[in-house]
């Protein structure tokens, strides 16, 4: 019964081509990792399929591509022993089977060839050690040596060798642990755990890209909170956000306390992630905050106070971002916009909702503005059902008059209805500060409503103001 089931995940009819190729070179080989995790996961068929070899896996890709009607292009990494090959629906890894050591400062280990058990050893977790045999002679059998089912099934992240040197070897595999518990709702394994937290500062040794690789995965996850408070339990968030780190703890001076902010930043991110996939929009979540440890200040009249905190929160997500090797790209700048603003809707929402308080969010926010409003909503953490409808209802008014306003004014791409240029021509004007202060007046005279954002009216009011400014209008 259950030897069926495994051939049924192996019924791709590639696999019957791997199956000829390996018994044509007499090698014995395997599907591993995450393919057969994600197949005893019901996970739907990944499509990438990574095939350990007890020999040569460059001499089976080579044999499997021959043999493929495409004839696909053999991609090999000589210096890694591996071999891929990419066909329309699937992309194969080979890999020959080896043995590994590791030395303290490094996580490049010292390879050497090796069975199809010193493989599955190397290997980061018992869930991904288990092994599909693709000779004929035993196709399908599962070798399970790590009891790596029983963790699929019971939900544990475990280490197939004592975790201390697992995650020494390479504590890249700190990160994995804590993305995998967090995309698939796993349990990391108590001495794991205490090995990840014992070992965090090896941290160090991984590079930038590697990290941010894993925390776009966390990021992306249902439920990013799981692994980020994970990041925070072990103290790895310490080595790779200490911003975020600064955000925890509650203070409290004469009777008042301010929230916790690392906690609520953690809330806002699953609110958010329940809302958007976007990304870099789960990014300005995580720092929208940031800003607040260094701002914060008791002050003995109002309390607790974060002044500014947008402001330096935004030049912070650039220091991250460079620290990170993070792209310093249009990514960034929205993730900045969104934390600068990112108080603009709340104060916009307590009070009665203007529309020239629209008009100036919708210019300032351009094309994002929904995301803004997006994150703001998802910024509602507030345990109060009668605040929390409060304002969430306020929010429902902006939205809408975000629509009424946009569609009669077209502030989202604002254009200045009247050029530069044409200001010069009317009143004969040489390039000077008065085409500015012109054209800056026209924009606000807009967005507080004064003239519609039409050029007739636009061009009325250029002349108004010139006049009075004691300018002459050329004929
Ligand atoms: P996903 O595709 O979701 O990232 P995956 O398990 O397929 O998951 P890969 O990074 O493609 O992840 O790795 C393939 C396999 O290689 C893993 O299943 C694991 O067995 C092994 N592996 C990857 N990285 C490491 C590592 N740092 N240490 C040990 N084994 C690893």
């Amino acid at each position: 019964m259950e030897e069926k089931a495994y051939k049924i995940a192996l019924s791709d009819p590639i696999f019957e081509v791997v199956t000829q190729a390996a018994d044509e070179l007499g090698v014995d080989c395997y599907a591993i990792g995450g393919y057969v995790r994600d197949f005893f996961l019901h996970r739907g068929s990944a499509k990438d399929i990574d095939i350990v070899v007890v020999g040569s896996g460059i001499e089976l890709a080579k044999q499997v591509a021959q043999r493929l009607p495409e004839k696909p292009k053999v991609a090999v990494f000589k210096n890694f022993g591996t071999a891929m090959i990419r066909t329309a629906a699937i992309e194969l890894e080979f890999v020959g089977a080896r043995k590994e050591s590791y030395q303290r400062n490094s996580r490049k280990p010292v390879v050497e060839n090796g069975t199809l058990s010193d493989d599955q050893k190397r290997r980061d977790f018992t869930i991904n050690t288990l092994a599909l045999s693709l000779n004929k002679k035993n196709f399908g059998q599962l070798l399970n040596p790590f009891n790596g089912l029983e963790d699929l099934q019971k939900k544990i992240i475990r280490t197939p060798l004592n975790p201390e040197i697992t995650y020494s070897d390479d504590p890249l595999r700190m990160m994995r642990a804590i993305r995998f518990a967090a995309q698939l709702s796993f349990t990391i394994h108590a001495k794991s755990l205490n090995a990840i937290s014992q070992h965090n500062e090896r941290i160090k040794i991984i590079s930038n890209e590697r990290i941010v690789d894993e925390l776009h995965k966390i990021l992306a996850s249902k439920k990013p909170s799981i692994g980020l408070a994970l990041l925070h339990k072990t103290k790895l968030l310490s080595h790779i956000l200490p911003e975020l780190m600064a955000l925890q703890g509650i203070e409290e001076i004469e009777g008042q306390r301010h929230k916790d902010n690392f906690w609520h930043t953690l809330e806002v991110v699953d609110n958010i992630a329940k809302t958007t996939d976007n990304l870099w929009l789960r990014w300005a979540a995580l720092l929208h905050d940031i800003g607040k440890a260094p701002t914060k200040r008791f002050d003995k009249k109002i309390g607790w106070t974060f002044h500014a905190h947008e402001f330096i929160g935004a030049k912070m997500v650039y220091q991250i971002f460079r620290r990170l090797n993070m792209p310093l790209n249009d990514k960034m700048k929205f993730v900045q916009k969104m934390v600068l603003m990112s108080s603009r809707p709340i104060v916009l929402s307590e009070d009665h909702v203007t529309d020239s308080a629209v008009r100036r969010l919708i210019f300032d926010a351009g094309v994002y503005v929904e995301d803004l409003m997006t994150l703001c909503e998802a910024d509602i953490t507030t345990k109060n059902p009668r605040k929390q409808q409060k304002y969430k209802a306020n929010f429902k008014i902006v939205r809408k008059k975000i629509i009424e306003v946009e569609e009669k004014d077209h502030i989202r791409n604002f254009q200045p209805p009247v050029s530069g240029e044409e200001i010069m021509k009317t009143f004969s004007l040489k390039p000077s500060k008065e085409i500015g202060i012109l054209k800056d007046a026209i924009k606000e005279a807009i967005l507080d409503g004064e003239i519609p954002n039409e050029y007739q009216a636009a061009f009325d009011f250029m002349l108004k103001k010139g006049l009075k400014m004691g300018l002459t209008a050329a004929h």
